[in-house]
């Protein structure tokens, strides 16, 4: 199934923010693929938006509520969340206030939108990822989702942080593990910017340090592959020192790329998948933040240390696409950063290949 629904899609200039995100992007991969996926439903379709897929799956249509928040953040950040607050966690989160305390990419004079509404969106952007993992898992269907939206990955115990105001990757694991319907789970990140919020809220959950613990048999266990230097793990550490933010915390299986290092990118990542089963057995799921930003023509300048060709990033996927579907592992795909004229092209060359 793919999930693709313009709806929910952030048009960040209508809110003064000033980032190369192509918002018609999930809309290019829909018209590009193959028709046969969208009009008679083959795989990797059928192609459904929000609404369909909560009726499709039986969940109300708020499916994501404040608990499903409180249950990964820290008390004082959701309320902040649902209070005046949320405009000051919003400009931290788009890091739109520089460390020189001057507007950074923030430009409110054209925004059309307060930039409180863009909550809302984000709200339904983590429903969509969860949707999509419930979509996985249903016991009679093709264990397989596709969500052309969503993986805000970097927001952290208690602060948004690199365009995540929170982090739905967790919030969406954490969902399924409380009510029954997975134990453990797999991330598996292969954005360019390290999965540092989720590699921090599941170090925080295993040692009781502030989120809601796993149930008595859950668990969640992290891959991440990024550039080894830039965003976040440079950049933030930074940041993070000037505002008192604890250290980056490792994932379960840390591959970092130094710059020059794509030829060996496959291999390792490969590598990095067995090491994944040897610590975290089977999963009922495996969640795939499925960055494009890796992409050598990404147009983002702090995605540029990663510089994958288009057939690399197609070979990753397949390489994950491969690896889960010989153990007979449900996976749920979230498109993830991509920025530019061309970041819808890595996710459209990976489903229209799985289509033929
Ligand atoms: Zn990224």
């Amino acid at each position: 199934m793919i999930l693709f629904d313009d709806s929910i899609v952030s048009v960040f200039s209508d809110y003064g923010i000033m980032l190369p995100l192509e918002a018609s992007r999930a809309k290019k991969i829909i018209d590009h693929l193959n028709p046969s996926i969208t009009a008679s439903g083959a795989f990797p379709g059928p192609v459904l938006d929000i609404q369909q897929a909560l009726a499709a799956l039986g969940k109300p249509n708020d499916v994501i509520k404040r608990a499903d928040i409180e249950r990964v953040h820290s008390p004082e950040y959701v309320n902040a969340l649902f209070s005046d607050g949320l405009q000051a966690e919003l400009l931290n989160a788009y890091e739109l206030i520089g460390l020189d305390g001057k507007p950074n990419r923030y430009e409110p004079d054209k925004a059309v939108q307060p930039l409180s509404a863009l909550f809302d969106k984000i709200l339904a952007q983590c429903a969509g990822s969860y949707l999509a993992c419930a979509a996985a898992i249903v016991p009679d269907g093709q264990h397989f989702c596709y969500f052309l939206a969503g993986g805000n990955h970097h927001a952290r115990y208690d602060t948004g942080a690199g365009f995540c105001l929170i982090n739905e990757i967790i919030i969406a694991a954490r969902k399924l593990q409380a009510e029954g319907d997975a134990r453990i789970v797999w991330i598996i990140d292969v954005d360019a910017h390290k999965g540092c919020g989720s590699a921090e809220l599941v170090s925080f959950m295993r040692n009781g340090a502030g989120p809601e613990p796993f149930e008595t048999g859950a668990g969640i266990f992290t891959l991440s592959i990024h550039m080894a230097r830039g965003w976040p793990l440079d950049d933030e550490t930074l940041r993070g020192s000037v505002q008192g933010r604890a250290p980056l915390i490792p994932s379960d299986v840390e591959i970092p790329i130094e710059q020059g290092g794509e030829s060996g990118y496959i291999s390792r990542l490969e590598d990095g998948l067995h090491k994944l089963e040897r610590l975290g057995g089977k999963p009922d799921i495996a969640i795939v933040v499925d960055g494009a930003d890796p992409y050598e023509h990404d147009g983002l300048l702090s995605s540029s240390l990663l510089r994958l060709s288009l057939g690399q990033c197609v070979d990753r996927d397949m390489l994950i696409y491969n690896f889960l579907r010989e153990r007979k592992i449900p996976s749920a795909w979230i498109m993830a950063g991509g920025y530019g004229d061309r970041a819808w092209e890595p996710p459209y060359h990976f489903l229209e290949k799985l289509s033929l």
